[in-house]
């Protein structure tokens, strides 16, 4: 990870990235393994410099660290803890995680971690889908059932869900019972207010973008948010992020890296925002 130079090694951070080469709880495509390679290789180019669009330069204004790789065998439970770990322990540093997917299914154990820092979490979720699956083909905890597990358990006090435009009628009822704010891409013409009074988790799937703008992700779903639209709903959030993740990239559909691109550059912006937030 580079990101114009910003990426350091220190012991005193306030961004610690690490990937999860990990898509076994992928229905379709294990592509997304990939993901954290890919986006690495993304940031680490001439082309980009530290500057965000907020007017940060995160190369003098912040320190980021990159944790590398969390190791990937065993079961899905010891991939789980390992991630939980790793969380725990950026949190324990009083630094922001920014994990590199990898599939959704990962957002789970990342915001169980979270949970146990904040006591109530709100989380800002960008996906085509809404992953709230009581169970998908059998098991509760494919990347299309995250967003269940965690309002099961109770670790986010809200969930607003953004580019949606694959809802299934059993999902719009679950996310009723949760109250779940779920902006629908039918929908988004209209202002979004979007406000949050807890600390903030963001869980961005790169298919909440339109398969134009991101066509490395495994299920391409038209009709979605263009970069433009994602990064200035982003710009426009209100609220302490605390977290983010970044997800599905899956390279093997991404010929020209422009899914990985996509990938930096919205990370880019969230840590360029929260560090304005602190000046
Ligand atoms: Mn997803
Ligand atoms: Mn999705």
């Amino acid at each position: 990870m580079d990101f114009g130079g910003s990426v350091k090694q220190t012991e005193q951070f306030d961004f610690a990235i690490f990937g999860i080469p990990f898509a076994e709880k992928s229905c379709y495509m294990k592509g997304a393994a990939k993901g954290p390679q890919a986006i690495r290789a993304a940031s680490t180019s001439e082309a980009i410099n530290a500057w965000t669009e907020s007017d940060v330069n995160l190369e003098e204004e912040t320190s980021i660290v990159d944790l590398g790789d969390i190791a990937v065998n065993g079961s899905f439970w010891d991939v789980f803890a390992r991630v939980e770990d790793q969380v725990r322990r950026i949190s324990g540093k009083n630094a922001v995680p920014v994990a590199l997917g990898g599939d959704h299914s990962l957002t789970y154990p990342i915001v169980k971690a979270l949970a146990e820092t904040y006591d109530r979490l709100d989380i800002l979720h960008f996906d085509a889908h809404p992953d709230l699956y009581e169970e998908l083909y059998g098991d509760r905890y494919s990347h299309a059932c995250p967003f269940a597990r965690i309002l099961e358990e109770g670790y986010a006090a809200n969930l607003v869900q953004v580019g949606i435009r694959a809802a299934t009628g059993q999902q719009r009822v679950l996310a009723e019972k949760h109250g779940v704010r779920m902006i629908e891409m039918k929908d988004i013409g209209k202002p979004l207010d979007l406000a949050f009074s807890n600390p903030l988790y963001i869980s961005f799937d790169l298919d909440a973008l339109d398969p134009a703008f991101a066509p490395g992700v495994s299920h391409h779903e038209a009709g979605g948010l263009s970069s433009r639209q994602a990064i200035d709903i982003l710009h426009s959030v209100r609220g302490r992020i605390i977290g983010l993740d970044v997800v599905e990239v899956n390279p093997e559909r991404d010929p020209a890296g422009i899914t990985a691109s996509a990938a930096v550059k919205i990370i880019m912006e969230v840590l360029g925002k929260i560090v304005a937030s602190r000046r």
